[in-house]
């Protein structure tokens, strides 16, 4: 039996107003080489300045994660040539990053969580892009100098469900920390997964393979499904040693194959050295004020959701997943709904809906206080869940105001006791030999006489009002 080890490099891109060490903008889609100066483009003698609300970024994320913030860190100068690279280099923090260990937890299938330790996260300058266009390609620097942080986990994952647990929640915490987009398909949020397998008990790891540049969740589950297979098959096989060195791979998506895209033999020498143009960046009192402001995180919502709410662990875990979900459902709790039925609301009824639109929660076309209050009606006996999912419908394609469809559809619910009672003493009068039959044990009978009485009031009876009150007349 083999047992799987993966750690995890994962790059996200700052979403600051100007690039790390410049005060070009990091605006997306601009014309080609538009956002540029002299320090970019790395012209002889032009200087870099650390941008101090990238730094003020990678703080917070390291307060989120219970990290060791550094209050004086270093830079450091990775030397390769590259064409979207115009300096040949790269300035990074290897030796000394501003974020030093930290945790993350997980939560796993059986509902428990798992701490998965992390080694640092760094702040990095990106690279430009190379466009390649038939015979010939350019070179955009547009992005060259916009702020990455990097953070990197242990190899504390044992199999592809917890790394994606890992990237999920990180993913998460990023958005709600409000630091980055994490647009996986724009590539502000993309990792470098790294597996080795070793037989079960060996203590020693095995050799670590990096599949490099992932943005998609499916796709870093069958590249580690395959990288596993792979190695313990050479381990099986006897080749271990032959097949599985140190090297770079990455995930062939139309193969559906890792491929070596640079081995032990050819890895570059980065030539790391301190970088000389940069004092070590100090953080002033201010800066750890302002990063220490944080919302309340995924981890302390789902435990309040749990404790204050009363929701289902499950739904919480659900919810808090994200920002945009978990701010609409407390926008709803605001209009005055009960969490129960807020929840069920959210989640089935108006997420069911929009995903048969264009909509998404963001646009929806039924706001969170909207929502909030036609909820509320069915939590005061206003209306029935029935009448409620009707209504939605009708506020999917327009706006109206919901006591108004109330009135006008109809939907109003009978909760006066007097009323209901009524009906039922008139039902119940008809039918003597029926209420002798329940009466003597035929308690199957109590299903008749709730139909019976919900006909008479032509569905406008609230249900759960003509229970209780048939229990108490049948005694
Ligand atoms: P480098 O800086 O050369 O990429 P590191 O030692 O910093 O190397 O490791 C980078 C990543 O690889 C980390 O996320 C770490 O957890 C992971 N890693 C290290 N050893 C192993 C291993 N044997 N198997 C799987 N992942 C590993
Ligand atoms: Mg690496
Ligand atoms: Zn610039």
């Amino acid at each position: 039996m083999f047992e799987t080890v993966i750690g995890l490099e994962v790059h996200v891109q700052l979403n600051t107003k100007t690039k790390l060490f410049c005060s070009c903008p990091t605006s997306f889609g601009e014309h080609q080489n538009t956002n540029t100066c002299p320090t970019c483009l790395a012209l002889p003698g032009a200087l870099p300045v650390v941008n101090k609300e990238a730094a003020i970024k990678a703080m917070r994320l390291g307060y989120a994660i219970n990290a060791n913030v550094v209050h004086s860190s270093n830079f450091d100068r990775k030397s390769y040539f590259y064409p979207d690279s115009p300096s040949a280099y790269q300035i990074t923090q290897l030796t000394n990053a501003i974020v030093q260990k930290g945790e993350v937890f997980i939560d796993l299938e059986d509902g428990t969580q798992k701490r998965i330790g992390m080694t640092q996260a760094h702040l990095e300058a990106d690279a430009g892009k190379n466009i390649h266009e038939g015979s010939h390609s350019k070179v955009d620097l547009n992005r060259a100098g916009t702020p990455l942080l990097e953070i990197v986990s242990n190899p504390d994952l044992r199999n592809a469900s917890e790394a994606i647990s890992f990237l999920k929640k990180l993913h998460s915490t990023v958005r709600y920390l409000d630091i980055s987009d994490a647009n996986m398909q724009e590539g502000s949020f993309r990792c470098d997964v790294n597996v080795s397998v070793r037989p079960k008990g060996q203590e020693a790891f095995g050799t670590r393979v990096e599949i490099k540049n992932m943005n998609s969740f499916r796709f870093i589950e069958d590249a580690i499904a395959y990288e596993v297979q792979r190695q313990t098959e050479a381990y099986e096989d006897g080749i271990y040693e032959q097949e599985v060195y140190q090297e770079t791979r990455l995930w062939d998506t139309e193969k559906g194959v890792t491929q070596s895209m640079r081995g032990k033999e050819e890895a570059a020498d980065y030539r790391y050295f301190p970088e000389p143009d940069l004092p070590p960046l100090v953080v002033t009192e201010a800066m750890i004020a302002e990063a220490k402001e944080m919302p309340e995180l995924p981890d302390a919502k789902v435990k309040r959701y749990v404790e204050e709410l009363k929701i289902k662990k499950y739904d919480a875990l659900v919810i808090c997943s994200e920002k945009e979900l978990a701010y609409f459902f407390e926008d709803i709790l605001k209009a005055g709904a009960s969490a129960k039925n807020a929840v069920n609301w959210l989640t089935t009824e108006l997420l069911g809906r929009l995903k048969k639109t264009e909509f998404t929660l963001s646009t929806s076309p039924v706001s969170a206080s909207k929502l909030g209050e036609l909820v509320s009606k069915i939590d005061d006996g206003t209306i029935s869940g029935k009448g409620a999912k009707d209504i939605l419908d009708v506020l999917m394609e327009k706006e109206a105001d919901i006591s108004e469809l109330i009135d006008s559809m109809g939907l109003a619910q009978v909760s006066d006791d007097g009323a209901i009672l009524e009906i039922i003493d008139t039902i119940l009068e008809a039918n003597p030999e029926k209420v002798g039959e329940y009466k003597g044990g035929k308690e199957k009978l109590f299903g008749f006489f709730v139909g019976q009485t919900m006909k008479a009031s032509k569905g406008s009876a609230n249900p759960q009002k003509v229970n209780e009150l048939l229990k108490e007349r049948l005694g």
